[in-house]
This record gives C-alpha cells, structure tokens and sequence, in this order.
C-alpha cells in the first residue's frame, strides 16, 4: 500500500463548462462523506446530493460517486463530486474539501498511487498522460494500447523469456557437468529468437515514438526560393509572410501540422546568404540552430533559377544528424509536372508552392525520409526513455552473443538485459524518476 493521506484536486480542466469534477482519493473517506454530503453514499452508484459547506447549506448540488478501495483508479478509496464547471463554484468546493483536512493534489498524483498501489505499471501510468496529450487519431490509438498495458505485455513477455534462459544458463553453472548445454542448439536458438523478438518491439516503440513527439522539421535555403510558402502550404493558414523581396523572413517561424497522424514542428528560416545586416546575421545563425536541431531539412531550391552553387554550398553545411529532402519549387515557371524520386539514396521532390502542385508528394516524402513511418495498426505510444531502455537491452544481447561461450559473461549480460527492460514497466525505477513523469501530468489525473 502506497501514501495514505488525501489528496484532493479539480479534475476537469479551467474554465466554465457543463460539468466541473473534484476528485479525492485516500485510505479511508467516509469522514468526508458524511461532511460534505451528509451520509456515506453507495459504492459505485450515481447519487443526486447536495455538496455542503460547514454549516450545511448547499455550495452546489450534483453527482456523487464513491469509489470503495481497492476497486478504484487508484487503489484507495475515491470520491468523485460532479457539480457545475463553474471555476469559482468549484473553488469553494475544492476548498471546502482541503479545510476537511485534505491536501492539494500534485500533478499526477491520483496515477502516482494507482502506480503505487499496482493498479497500473509504468508504461501503462504513461499511457494516460500520452492519451491525454495526443495530438491525432493515431496517437490516441496508440495511447490506449499502452494504457491497456499491450506494451507491457509484450515487455514482460521478453523479460519472462530472458528469466527462463538465465536460470537455464545459470543452473549450468552450478552443475559443472552440464557445462555444454550452452554449446547445443536449443540455447543458441531461444536466445535468437528473444533477440528477433527484442528487435521488432523496439522498431514498434520507434513509430510510436514518431506518433508522440513528432518530427522537426526545418525549411532551409537561399531568399526567394519559396520556404514561406511552402511553410504557409503545409501549414494551411498564412503564418510566414511572402514577398518578392529577398531576406524578408529574418527570424526562424514555425507552424505545427500534422501528416499522417504525424505531428509536424515545421520551422521557416531566414534564407541563407552573406548577411546584409546584423539582424539577417542573427537569422541567418538561427537558421544553422534549426539545422542543426532538425530530424529533417527541407533543402528548397528555386527551379527557375536553377541549382547553383550558393546550394551546394549551403548542402555542405548542412549536419549529418537530420536527413535531407530536396525540394525543387517553382515547377510553374518551367513547366514541369510534379514529381518525387529517389537520387542516389536522396529523395527529391518537385512542387509548386504557387499553385500547390505535388504538396502530397512533398508530405510522403517528408515520412519517408523519417523512415519508420506508423501505420497504425500495432503501435503503442513510446517515450524516449522507452526507446533508451530497449536500446540499452539489445546492446546487452549483443555482447552476450559474443560471450555466448562464457556462461557466467552471457548469463551476466541477459541479467542487464532483462534490468533495463524492468525500467519500461517500473519495476525497475528510483524516486527520481517518478518524480520526472508524474510531474508532467495535470493536476487532477
Ligand atoms: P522565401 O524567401 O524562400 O521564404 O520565399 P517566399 O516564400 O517568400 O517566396 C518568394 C517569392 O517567390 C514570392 O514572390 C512567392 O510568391 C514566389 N514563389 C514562391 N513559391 C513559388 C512557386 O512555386 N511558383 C512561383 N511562380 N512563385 C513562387
């Protein structure tokens, strides 16, 4: 059993609106019951009741909904008081629960004791915040994956996987005599398959990794090519502005979209030239910040104008880390029909930000540069340090393949292996942690 004071919060977000929710959670609340509505109610009934103040007179009337623990989100007992969304009718109310001897609830708190109480683990504890901040249909999907625990399914699986070849390696170390077992193929073929199996769920944590936290996305080239219209394109609204004069946008602008589920943080930069003021030299640094920052660079080229050489230079600047998209604007002036293709392991696509030809071309090649793209079906939602843990366990399970030989070395690096999965689920976890997640939730969840 976790913490046992209770907490207390407005659950439902600021603002008026039809329904208000102050929500408390503890060891034991049918004191607060009987204060605040007069009698204990039903567990897990709807009830019609007065809220009341101290001296009894009704601060707001609605629905009360007790929660008798351990059947309740978070383990304890919880009460659910739906009343008006009012913030000041909701103030008086929270505030009468706190003079009852409750405390104000940290963000993430009700979850920390779900957590706590093992309602729920901590990839699924995730989950709810994920879902909560899901920006697209798939993200939710993905949300509620996690939240249902199908990732953490699939994670203790490999962990139980991982346990069952330890302890049949490790019994080998035991008994000297059956040394060999590690030399016979049934071992080698477990451990390549938890290898196989590792692999794949850290390729499905990488798209639901690209679902959560999107991709960065930076409008890079010379004035004049067109990178705010193509901003304003993809964006659907006018956020740059555009003109004929060369170094008009002077400070990085930035739009969020989304493609494909996708979310987008497209950033437009001052286009790159020797600068002709300070204030285009502070852009044009910026720019190079952007760069640097950038998952993906939309190198823009103005087709009319031609490839030139100020291009390749600028290509020759460009970071190693983001890759690269080519995109040559201004068909409409040459001609050309829309197009994208790969050229030697670059993609390059033709658009016009003048008329909007080929921007689907342009949105497929920025998830195709982004490779692992989600396709819905079978992503969980993922955070980086998910993706940290699973990379650190695969690391682990390469170097026991090359100690595969040295049973005590093999045995020791699966142990690593199967710890830095047990971080995914909190099995494995330091305060400090905690604290870092629930911190990040609201107040109230
Ligand atoms: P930036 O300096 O690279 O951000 O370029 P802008 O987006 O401000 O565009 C510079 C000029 O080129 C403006 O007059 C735009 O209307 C024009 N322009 C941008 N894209 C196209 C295009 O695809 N076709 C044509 N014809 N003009 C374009």
């Amino acid at each position: 059993m976790g913490p046992t004071d209770v907490v207390a919060a407005i659950a439902t977000a600021g603002g008026r609106a039809a329904i208000g929710i102050v929500r408390l959670s503890g060891a034991e609340l049918h004191e607060f019951m009987r204060a605040l509505l007069g009698r204990a109610v039903a567990p897990r009934q709807a009830v019609l009741a007065d809220f009341l103040d101290s001296d009894g007179r009704a601060i707001d009337r609605g629905i009360a909904l007790f929660f008798p623990g351990p059947h309740s989100y978070t383990g304890e007992d919880v009460l659910e008081l739906q009343g008006h969304g009012g913030p000041a009718v909701l103030q008086v109310l929270l505030r009468r629960c706190l003079a009852l001897g409750a405390r104000l609830a940290q963000p993430g708190e009700f979850t920390r004791r779900a957590f706590l109480n093992d309602k729920m683990d901590l990839a699924q504890a995730e989950g709810v915040a994920d879902l909560i901040e899901a920006s697209s249909e798939a993200a939710v999907r993905a949300a509620m994956r996690s939240l249902k625990g199908e990732f953490s399914r699939e994670i203790r699986a490999l962990v139980s996987d991982l346990v069952a070849l330890r302890a049949w390696v490790e019994a080998s170390i035991d008994f000297p005599e059956d040394l060999e077992v590690l030399g016979e193929d049934p071992a080698w073929q477990r451990f390549c398959a938890l290898r196989q199996q590792l692999t794949r769920i850290r390729a499905i944590a990488v798209s639901g990794n690209l679902l959560r936290d999107g991709l960065q996305v930076v409008l890079v080239g010379q004035p004049n090519v067109g990178k705010s219209s193509l901003l304003n394109l993809l964006a659907g609204e006018d956020v740059a502005i555009v003109t004929a004069i060369p170094g008009t946008t002077r400070d990085t602008v930035r739009s969020e979209l989304l493609i494909d589920g996708v979310p987008i943080h497209l950033i437009d930069t001052a286009g790159l030239r020797e600068g002709r003021d300070v204030v285009e030299k502070i852009g044009i640094d910026r720019t190079w910040k952007a760069a640097r920052g950038a998952d993906i660079v939309l190198l823009v080229i103005d087709m009319e104008r031609g490839q030139t050489e100020e291009d390749d230079l600028i290509r020759a600047e460009l970071p190693a880390s983001a890759r690269c998209v080519v995109v040559m604007n201004k068909i409409d002036l040459v001609g050309c029909e829309p197009s994208r293709l790969r050229d030697e392991g670059e993609i390059v696509v033709a658009v016009s930000a003048k008329t909007g030809a080929g921007i689907d071309l342009l949105r497929e090649a920025i998830l195709e540069a982004a490779g692992q793209v989600p396709d819905g079906e079978g992503v969980f939602l993922a955070r980086e340090r998910h993706l940290e843990a699973l990379t650190t366990a695969l690391l682990h399970l390469e170097d026991a393949e090359h100690r595969f030989g040295q049973v005590e070395l093999f045995a020791e690096e699966l142990r690593l292996a199967q710890s830095a999965l047990g971080q995914i689920t909190g099995e494995v976890t330091v305060d400090d942690l905690l604290g870092e997640i629930f911190s990040k939730f609201c107040i109230g969840k």
